[in-house]
């Protein structure tokens, strides 16, 4: 096998045509691994539509890729752990690669996600540029060196540790921006991917209620799966009556945190209603700018609110969310999330599946289920 077929975006809001690629040699460090699924991320549709800044087109898309070691250059590879990587390995790995650590942001500010020399596979790196195949939406993809491998566990399949796609390390990296512990009354808003992680680490970490909020009832159903205790519809209550049921969940007071994984700016304000007084409010699903909204700032002083956001993951959320659904595998039906596969050539078919939201998880099998 010399070549690889990939499923490029020409430009931006351009149908997906599928090219292929000649695949480079392997340099000292690098290894290829044969796609076995690529998640088809929110994101992907974003930069599809152009709406992030920074990426280059023509693009190979896919940034949450799970396959098998089909090649290793001429020197010998290590995984986190530090275990040599063979052929035959089933791995992931931390999308991001080229994290400097030695800027500002990565020594002093001590917020990595925010260095500027950041790379990203499938999102910013250049597929007109050596090696070409950096995006998962593709047979073959080119590990360069340095970039952070992850064994997956025997026992956890492809499609359970796709289900988690870019999802857990973003929730991951959310609870750990929030005072998540035991006995903790937690609201989600927003019971996508990344709503639905965060359900399982509230249970994890021993919430005593956890409410999911959205308005698809298929969501809502999937929460109480995934450890939802409580499930509210935004369709079928009103926000005082949202209110008033979180009070009464906890024991009067409203949830002591709020987390936010809408997309929607609308959710804001209302997130900001919920919690309790001296509660926490965490906001992640604001990564794309879904625009302005109107906020009352007299209400979180008042309510004495710690109000925190959080960026993009690190490589140590990547790693303990393969820790976490292998430590977690028999607790909850991670397989079922994939709702949807492609292939290579229905590439497009995906992103409208995953864009009108009738997706839980797609993913893209350029080689069918393995
Ligand atoms: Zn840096
Ligand atoms: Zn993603």
């Amino acid at each position: 096998m010399t070549k690889s077929r990939a499923a490029v975006v020409p430009s931006p809001s351009e149908p997906l045509v599928v090219e292929e690629y000649e695949i480079p040699e392997l340099v000292s460090g690098a290894a290829l691994m044969r796609v076995a699924n690529a998640g088809v991320c929110g994101t992907d549709v974003h930069l599809w539509h152009g709406k992030l800044s920074g990426v280059p087109y023509p693009l190979i898309p896919g940034h949450e890729v799970v396959g098998t070691i089909e090649d290793v250059g001429p020197s010998p590879i290590r995984d986190l752990d530090g275990n040599l990587i063979k052929v035959g390995d089933r791995v992931t790995f931390h999308d991001v690669t080229k994290t400097c650590y030695s800027c500002w942001y990565c020594l002093i500010a001590k917020a990595p996600t925010k260095c500027p020399n950041r790379e990203v596979y499938g999102i910013t790196r250049d597929s007109t540029k050596w090696p070409h195949l950096i995006g998962g939406y593709a047979e073959y993809l080119y590990l360069t060196p340095g970039t952070h491998i992850i064994k997956i566990p025997d026992h956890v399949s492809f499609d359970g540790a796709s289900a988690v796609g870019c999802a857990m390390p973003t929730a991951i990296h959310t609870v750990m921006r929030s005072p998540l512990g035991w006995g903790k009354n937690v609201a989600i808003q927003g019971a996508g991917p990344v709503g639905l992680m965060l359900a399982i680490l509230a249970k994890v970490n021993g919430a005593s209620t956890i409410t999911s909020i959205d308005q698809a009832p298929n969501r809502l159903k999937i929460a109480q799966e995934f450890g939802a205790t409580h499930t509210l519809n935004i369709r079928d209550t009103s926000l005082a009556e949202r209110k008033d049921i979180l009070k009464d969940i906890a024991g009067g007071h409203g949830p002591d945190i709020v987390y936010e994984a809408t997309g929607s700016a609308l959710a804001i304000p209302e997130g900001i209603e919920l919690v309790r007084e001296g509660g926490t409010y965490t906001i992640c699903g604001q990564y794309t700018d879904s625009g302005p909204v109107e906020i009352n700032p007299h209400l979180m002083n008042r309510k004495h609110l710690d109000i925190r956001t959080v960026w993009g993951s690190e490589t140590t959320h990547v790693y303990q969310a393969i820790k976490t659904i292998a430590d977690n595998y028999d607790r909850f039906p991670f397989e079922k999330l994939v709702t949807h596969r492609f292939s290579l050539d229905d590439a497009q078919k995906a992103l409208e599946t995953q864009e009108k939201q009738l997706s839980v998880k797609a993913v893209i099998s350029p080689h069918g289920k393995e």
